[in-house]
């Protein structure tokens, strides 16, 4: 999913599925588009789990609403770089297959 949850209430937006949202408490959300973000933090881990690119390049970034994104890079992007979210990238193999998710990747 490259959207993000935004609270009806207050309009806080997050991008992890919560049952309640953490400025209001409130509990309805409407899916958004995430938009362009900013990447705050960059890291590589080069001792991976089974199935994972090694080495993996992982960033944090901040979108509108106040929304706080952790995934793996897309390609290679330095803190300050202006960001978007991308689907449906392969982020591990598995015996049953990869799974699939979302990526940080530079904006269009
Ligand atoms: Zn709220």
């Amino acid at each position: 999913m490259t959207d993000l949850l935004e609270c009806r209430d207050c309009g806080h937006r997050t991008y992890y599925e919560k049952h309640r949202c953490l400025e209001c408490g409130g509990a309805e959300f409407d899916a958004v588009p995430a938009g362009n973000g900013e990447l705050l933090s960059v890291t590589t881990v080069h001792v991976t789990p089974e199935g994972v690119r090694e080495p993996n390049a992982l960033g944090l970034a901040a979108f509108p609403g106040g929304a706080n994104v952790v995934a793996q890079l897309d390609e290679e992007l330095s803190i300050g770089d202006e960001v978007r979210l991308v689907g449906d990238r392969e982020l591990r193999v598995t015996e049953d297959g990869p799974l699939w998710g979302v990526r940080i990747a530079a904006a269009e």
